[in-house]
């Protein structure tokens, strides 16, 4: 059967509004379309590709378990899930692991298990929620509300109640904000969608101590910083700020749908049998892959890696814009980058992303004034330079019009 990008519009719901070509086939930080096209990967399925496309390690890892056991659901547990859950605690503060299926999905659970500590441990009267302006946390109605942008949540009727949000950055305001009938606050360590927003420590520091001083549990959502992204295995590493709950998704399975929400012994306990679950989460396939991306990504050489790469991606972007002025900073951490566009571009960055495809380049949005960059964590040198030189062509092309 024949099947092209116009086929999306007959047979697909009109949510998205997908690029002209058609991806076939992937490998490292190579992409081909249909018309046999090659492109370098800085989109990485948007912060999810952290291996590159078909590493052979992920692959080994999905077709052995492919070949010995699909799905049981949570009414048996299974051996790629179990391993998983003790390397990532053993990797991490936490004592206990709940699997999903997506980042929402992980972010859904620790909303949910937030309510419960808080009803179980304080009363009904503790069932208040902080998060932040800008900031992203998935699209169930329940986590898009407590994302901080209306645009996503509005349009759907009543909302989930007793939500707050404060401003990113801003510890005055959610001292105003925050108090005894705080259950928790959820915030990203390094805004994503919100336009890659690195915060200041003493803010993320000042954000950990007044939740202690009230009683509320801090929710780091890493489904985008996290699994060696930023040069770490999660950003709270590098920023030295524990929270009590962290959820991971995106890179965690390097393509393979998986998500999971981490936290300790004590706070873990209110998820009690029967109070959440989920039929596909811990399925031993997405299990078994995450295993073996985390078995690879959780090493000093890799960590290393990102931090030079970063230094690289940098000075090249710092080369562009010294030539063309479109950038007023270039922000972000280890293999999460984000160029800011200055203001003759404002709202501009959907063109950026564009002429930068025409190049045979795929990058990404962070809203409208932000090119955003997820490559592979172990993308070769020579393609982040050859990526560049496509990006800069992009914008001279951009500059010229
Ligand atoms: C992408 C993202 C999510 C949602 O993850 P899905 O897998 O799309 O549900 C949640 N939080 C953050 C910070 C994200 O970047």
């Amino acid at each position: 059967m024949q099947v092209t990008r116009a086929t999306f519009n007959d047979v697909m719901v009109p949510n998205y509004n997908p690029a002209a070509m058609v991806p076939v086939r992937g490998e490292g930080s190579r992409v081909w379309d249909q018309d046999g096209r090659e492109y370098i990967d800085f989109a990485g399925g948007i912060a999810v590709n952290v291996l590159g496309h078909c590493h052979p390690g992920l692959v080994s890892a999905l077709t052995e378990q492919g070949n010995k056991l699909w799905h049981l659901s949570n009414v048996f547990t299974n051996e790629p899930a179990l391993r998983l859950a003790k390397k990532l605690t053993d990797a991490t503060f936490a004592d206990k692991v709940y699997f999903a299926n997506s980042g929402a999905e992980a972010n859904e659970a620790a909303l949910k298990l937030a309510r419960r500590f808080a009803l179980d441990n304080f009363g009904e009267q503790k069932s208040e929620i902080i998060s932040f302006k800008q900031g992203f946390h998935g699209r169930t109605f329940f986590t898009v509300t407590v994302g901080g942008q209306p645009a996503y949540s509005d349009g759907f009727g009543p909302k989930p109640g007793d939500i707050v949000h404060s401003e990113y950055n801003n510890l005055e305001m959610l001292s105003e904000f925050i108090s005894d009938k705080t259950c928790a606050v959820m915030m990203e360590p390094m805004q994503g969608e919100g336009g890659i927003i690195v915060p200041d420590l003493s803010f993320v520091e000042g954000v950990r101590a007044l939740c202690d001083k009230h009683n509320a549990l801090l929710i780091f959502d890493e489904v985008q910083s996290g699994m060696g992204r930023t040069g770490a295995l999660y950003e709270y590493i590098n920023l030295g700020v524990t929270p009590d709950i962290l959820t991971t998704a995106k890179s965690l399975g390097g393509g393979f749908p998986i998500g999971a929400m981490l936290t300790t012994d004590n706070v873990a306990a209110a998820l009690a049998a029967g109070t959440h679950g989920s039929t596909y989460g811990g399925n031993p396939l997405a299990c078994a892959v995450a295993e073996k991306a985390l078995d690879i990504i959780n090493t000093p050489d890799v960590f290393e890696g990102v931090k030079r790469k970063e230094a690289l991606f940098r000075e090249k972007l710092h080369e562009i814009n010294d030539k063309y002025r479109v950038f007023t900073e270039i922000r972000g951490k280890g293999m999460l980058l984000g160029s800011a566009l200055s203001n003759d571009y404002q709202g501009k960055a959907r063109d950026f992303m564009v002429a930068a495809n025409e190049q045979n380049l795929m990058c990404l949005i962070a809203g409208a004034n932000v090119v955003r960059f997820a490559p592979s964590l172990i993308i070769p040198d020579e393609d982040i330079i050859e990526g560049l030189t496509r990006f800069e062509r992009g914008i001279a092309s951009l500059v010229a019009k």
